[in-house]
């Protein structure tokens, strides 16, 4: 097979294994198996750009950078739909188009209306050309770049389509996704995004795709537009979309009547919240597309479609107090605390209120009556103001100025939605933030010791850092309110038990800021020792792979700091572990130390990503791409002659898989 069949084989492989994951969601292969052809295929690219293809599985990991987004005309305008809210709605509005297509029978398709960020993905001859925000529906923003780095979009089509169409749909993120991308962001001392739907929008413009390609997004298609496409109904729209490899929803049903519809959307409005989406309500079309066109359009929406609004589970009720909470990093989160009210089966006391922008964005006070409603997440939220309830002598909220707890002035860096109390070493639930934050399960996992026990230990005076954990006695804690004989050796063993727990979850442990379990995997396999991490200068620290600026400046600024310093010198001499272990070391030399390799092509004994882990493993390091610094080349078969030019131009040494197998005597 040449090389060039190679790689068409690969992407025409690579390509259905991402229709079966991302559209059908019955995957074949397993992760590794994928990433490990894709990987292959990258290679390959990257020697033979003769052979490039603008469809390629390859483009989805993004990589362009967009500075600014192009304003560009929709070929088909994108319209509003109308709202109805209630059964007699949906009644008057069919009576509406009986009026206008007299008696003839009028069938509907009932979809989902999902909660996201519209978008329209134009194709010419089956290939995806352009993807465009709806914008203000005559003219959005261009980001192709973008939209191609989600894998249920596809780039090129199947079967039998027009030549030339517009798909609308809604660009999501799945609840778990959504879920999954906040915990690491908290992990990593981020606030948490606020919505699925706002951070779907907000994700088509970032600048860069490779961060869009790392967001769990989806397309979910519902409509097309075009000239002469021949095809007659919605539902059959649908059904030919599926066909043509774009991701349709299941759940979608033609109904002979508006009882049906009914039925319909009852049915949804209960169980909506089983799907692993955000949806908003129904959207109710009639079906054939000659009746469509008959109909028409107002100046804002279609005249055939209307939207069905599920009842936000939404209640009234009195904010009697703002307060303001501390968390670990000393971010401060404002706090409404309500009249308690039933909302959705619970009942609601609390609702976040976000940031200081988000309440003067809603010009929330003390003792106004507020809407509170419970969308995606999991705490309600403060949806409005009752401004006809407002009392007269109400004052316009005014956020504090300094810590709630510790009475430091209040900082708020740029960029940043929070404001933050900068007193890490003195605000006290900053100080049981961070002991919390040790003993927690993916951390040291302290058995017997829970948040609130922290909590009376810091309010008794028996610790002040989690150094202090190690030398509590039981004498010291069964005075304690509410502790038995029992719990208090539970306690002290648990803490005893925590210092066998690996290198790597104390590093995670200790709570600098950005450092979470993945980060504290990566740096103590860098630098194997707590010693060599804080000699480490933000250079070093960036010069591990995927360490970046922000992480190497907090890691730096940590270990900078006296007080820390002390606290780990005390955890060092009650036996944490603070190096990896024999075990961990084992096959890990420094035999490559104070080397760096660019690896290239394709090898016969080894893969890339093992070959990758050797060099590591033995003290070396890996670089994408050939500079002055590079110490070798590795080079397997095909390698491209760029790169081959470019080595022997800079006087880097090539060697072959074999030579440097030899070099580490395997
Ligand atoms: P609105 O933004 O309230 O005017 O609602 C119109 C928007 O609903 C459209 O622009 C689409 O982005 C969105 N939508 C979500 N699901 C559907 C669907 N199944 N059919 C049509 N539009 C939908
Ligand atoms: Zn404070």
């Amino acid at each position: 097979m040449s090389i060039e069949q190679k790689m068409t084989s690969l992407r025409n492989e690579l390509r259905e294994h991402n229709y079966k994951y991302y559209v059908l969601d019955e995957p074949s292969i397993s992760d590794y198996e994928f990433d490990m052809k894709l990987k292959e295929l990258q290679t390959l690219e990257a020697e033979y750009p003769g052979f490039q293809d603008p469809t390629s599985p390859t483009l989805r990991v993004g990589g362009m950078v967009t500075k600014n987004f192009e304003t560009v005309p929709h070929e088909h305008r994108m319209y509003s739909l109308d709202n109805s809210y209630s059964k007699e709605d949906l009644e008057d509005w069919e009576k509406r188009i009986q009026r206008i297509l007299g008696d003839a029978e009028v069938e509907f398709t009932c979809e989902l209306k999902y909660d996201g960020a519209s978008i329209s993905l134009t194709y010419e001859n089956g290939f995806l050309v352009k993807a465009v925000t709806r914008g203000d529906g005559f003219q959005g923003d261009d980001v192709t770049n973008n939209i191609k780095t989600i894998k249920s979009v596809p780039l090129q089509l199947k079967g039998d389509y027009p030549s030339k169409f517009d798909i609308r749909g809604e660009i999501i993120l799945t609840l778990e996704g959504f879920a999954k991308m906040n915990a690491e962001r908290v992990e990593a001392g981020e606030d948490p995004y606020m919505n699925p739907r706002n951070t779907a929008s907000g994700s088509l413009k970032l600048q860069d795709s490779a961060l869009v390609a790392q967001r769990p997004l989806e397309c979910l298609l519902y409509s097309i537009a075009g000239d002469n496409l021949g095809l007659t109904s919605q539902f059959e729209v649908l059904e030919k979309a599926r066909v043509w490899g774009f991701k349709v929803p299941a759940v979608a049903k033609l109904c002979k009547s508006t009882a049906e519809v009914m039925q319909f959307t009852d049915y949804w409005a209960i169980h909506r919240h089983e799907l692993p989406y955000e949806t908003d309500g129904v959207v109710v079309k009639v079906n054939s597309i000659q009746q469509q066109e008959e109909l028409g359009y107002t100046a804002k929406s279609p005249r055939w479609a209307m939207a069905y609004k599920f009842k936000a589970e939404q209640a009234t009720t009195t904010l009697n107090k703002i307060t303001y909470q501390v968390g670990r990093t000393g971010a401060i989160t404002p706090v409404a605390n309500l009249a308690p009210v039933l909302l959705a089966g619970t009942t609601v006391k609390r609702a976040s209120l976000h940031n200081a922008d988000q309440i003067a964005k809603i010009d929330v006070r003390e003792g106004d009556t507020v809407f509170v409603e419970k969308g995606g997440e999991i705490i309600p939220k403060i949806v409005g103001v009752d401004f006809t309830k407002r009392s007269v002598d109400s004052e316009p909220t005014k956020y504090i100025e300094n810590c709630p707890e510790c009475g430091t002035e209040l900082i708020r860096k740029e960029g940043e939605a929070q404001h933050f109390c900068p007193n890490d070493i003195g605000c006290p639930p900053q100080i049981t933030g961070r002991i919390q934050h040790f003993i927690s399960r993916k951390a040291m996992d302290i058995e017997g010791l829970g948040g609130e026990t922290v909590e009376l230990l810091f309010k008794e005076g028996l610790i002040g850092n989690y150094a202090d954990l190690y030398i509590l006695t039981k004498e010291q804690i069964l005075p304690l309110e509410r502790m038995a004989d029992k719990s208090a050796e539970n306690l002290v063993n648990g803490v005893q038990a925590s210092k066998a727990i690996p290198f790597e979850r104390v590093l995670f442990a200790l709570g600098i800021r950005y450092v979470g379990e993945t980060v504290a995997k990566k740096l103590a396999k860098a630098f194997k020792d707590i010693e060599a991490l804080m000699a480490a200068s933000e250079e070093d620290l960036v010069a591990v792979d995927e360490i970046g600026e922000r992480i190497a400046a907090s890691v730096v600024s940590f270990f900078s700091e006296p007080a820390n310093v002390a606290i780990i010198e005390r955890l060092k001499s009650y036996g944490l572990q603070f190096s990896l272990s024999e075990a961990q070391l084992e096959n890990q030399t420094e035999l490559l130390k104070g080397n760096t390799f660019v690896i290239s092509g394709v090898f016969e004994t080894i893969s890339r990503n093992d070959l990758k882990k050797l060099i590591e493993d033995n003290g070396g390091k890996v670089s994408s791409s050939i500079s002055s610094k590079t110490n070798f080349l590795v080079a397997g078969d095909n390698m491209g002659p760029s790169k081959r030019t470019k080595a022997e131009g800079l006087g880097v040494p090539i060697i072959s898989e074999q030579e440097f197998l030899q070099k580490l005597n395997v």
